[in-house]
């Protein structure tokens, strides 16, 4: 898997595939406005076919009952993919956020879990696969629309406020005080994951849920170093959500920095006081981040 090869899935699929060239099209008129939160840079876009992900139904019950759309025999006709190691596929994103937007698939349909097998490390080898791109990984309760199919997605990094300001981060936090971003970098890839690992424990002791604890993660891979963000958080949707008010499903693009609103009349309204709530809502108190970094770095 390589830069070249995913431009040229692009070429072919969007010749053969008439949903994934209008995704595409979509994705390239889409409105966007910008913001800043207390000095810091935050945009939004308006991307109509987000909808379907954004008020997907998320409990276990309504995930057993669909079809799993990341598994071979439900996938379109005319979506082809891309090898990436034995495990895993590269497929074309129909519903893109990003610049080529695409969907790292395991073969086997096993949960969605970043410290399982083919979890944290094969991120980490995709990333190196993929310069200039980001690769991302929504948590089950996190915004994963496929919490029952481990997959990743990655994309071009161009537009994500948030990745372009942590270049050249260093191992620690990255300090807004409405947004919860654990970092860990270095160039040396089991270095990376022992860290990403030492930040997951403690994380998991405080979830009240068995499996893994809430978190979105971004990796990018420049000049021979991996930046990891780890993105804590406490819940997935924001009340302006379950109340109506806005339709707003944060997952790790938009903790990047890139608000994505599917529904007609939310990016005019928004206000940057409705994303500092939305961010202070769904994210770990910076306090309890800073506890579990302070844990991190003493022990
Ligand atoms: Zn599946």
């Amino acid at each position: 898997m390589t830069p070249e090869a995913i431009d040229a899935l692009f070429e072919a699929q969007t010749a053969a595939w008439p949903d994934l060239d209008r995704g595409v099209e979509s994705l390239e008129r889409a409105a966007r406005r910008a913001f800043e939160i207390r000095g810091t840079r935050v945009d939004a876009v308006r991307i109509p076919h987000r909808v379907v992900s954004t008020t997907a139904p998320t409990d276990p019950a309504a995930i057993r009952q669909r079809p799993c759309f990341l598994c071979p025999e439900n996938r379109p006709a005319a979506q082809t993919g891309i090898a990436f190691g034995p495990d895993m596929v590269v497929l074309a994103n129909p519903f893109p956020i990003l610049e080529r937007h695409v969907t790292l698939v395991h073969r086997e349909h096993a949960p969605q879990r970043i410290t399982g097998p083919s979890g944290v490390g094969a991120m980490l080898d995709a990333a190196r696969a993929l310069p200039g791109y980001v690769v991302i990984y929504n948590g089950p309760r996190s915004g994963a629309s496929a919490p029952d199919h481990l997959h990743f997605q990655a994309g071009r990094s161009r537009g994500l406020p948030l990745v372009e300001r942590a270049g050249g981060a260093v191992d620690g936090m990255l300090t807004d005080p409405w947004r919860a971003v654990l970092v860990v970098a270095g160039d040396d890839p089991e270095d990376v994951e022992a860290g990403f690992r030492r930040l997951m424990s403690p994380l998991a002791a405080r979830s009240p849920e068995a499996d893994e604890p809430r978190v979105n993660v971004i990796v990018t891979f420049e000049g021979g170093r991996w930046t990891l963000l780890l993105f804590p958080r406490a819940r997935h949707r924001p009340a302006a959500f379950h109340e109506g008010r806005l339709t707003w499903s944060p997952g790790a693009i938009d903790m990047a920095g890139l608000v994505v609103l599917p529904v007609a009349g939310d990016l005019e309204k928004l206000t940057a006081d409705d994303i500092e709530t939305v961010y202070r809502e769904v994210s770990l108190p910076i306090d309890a981040a800073r506890e579990i970094l302070a844990r991190e770095e003493s022990s």
